[in-house]
């Protein structure tokens, strides 16, 4: 089973691949997804979470305020190694058995959407690293227009993310989504018969 990194800016269209390389038959295993899973309401993860920093970490309706996690872990290296600690070997374990599951269902190609694999250095992980490529601008013009996210905000997370070069030097396979949906869409079409053929 091939395994492969999918990786890109925000709002490059990681997304978009990843369905539909789903559609081809790829299983799909979402990074996103599993760290929400694994401090969801009443697992062990979020319990370790409240008692490393305390109540002021939940919302109202018991789940994690991630907002005010975040204004504690980001002003300090410290903490952000500790919730790192709580939730990094669980994400990994959770992703373990995703992959296995992947495995034994006979899956030749299992696509891992990993927004931050360039920014946590987790190439090493897969077979294939392939990164979604658009400008920028048209990254900001996407997410502003589709997302309720303000244009300003869309350009603060590009800057805080790794640069086009870095990601680039990443990539055994770029995907060029600076096109229509439709170019996309053939563009993934070859990249599925790039894995397949690398799967075997
Ligand atoms: P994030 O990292 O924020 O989750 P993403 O990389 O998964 O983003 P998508 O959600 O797939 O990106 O795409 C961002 C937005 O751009 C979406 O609203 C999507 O519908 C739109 N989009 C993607 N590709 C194209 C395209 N070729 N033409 C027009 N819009 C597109």
């Amino acid at each position: 089973m091939l395994k492969v990194g999918l990786t890109g800016g925000i709002g490059s269209g990681k997304s978009a691949v990843s369905s539909a390389l789903s559609s081809y038959g790829a299983v799909v295993i979402d990074a996103d997804a599993i760290a929400r899973e694994v401090v969801a309401p009443g697992t062990p993860g979020l319990a370790e979470v409240v008692s490393e920093f305390g109540d002021r970490v939940l919302a109202a309706d018991g789940s994690l305020d991630r907002p005010a996690l975040g204004a504690i872990v980001f002003a300090d290296e410290a903490r952000l190694a500790s919730l790192n600690a709580i939730v990094h070997p669980r994400v990994a374990e959770r992703s373990g058995q995703l992959m296995a599951e992947a495995e034994a269902s006979g899956a030749r190609v299992v696509v891992y959407d990993v927004p931050l694999l360039v920014e946590n250095g987790l190439e090493s992980l897969y077979d294939v690293v392939v990164v979604v490529d658009t400008p920028d601008d048209l990254r900001v013009e996407r997410v502003s227009r589709d997302r309720d996210m303000p244009a300003e905000q869309v350009r603060a997370r590009i800057a805080a993310q790794a640069d086009r070069s870095t990601r680039l030097a990443a990539a055994d396979l770029v995907v060029d989504n600076s096109g229509s949906r439709e170019e996309l869409a053939s563009r993934v079409a070859e990249l599925w018969r790039e894995l397949l053929e690398r799967a075997d």
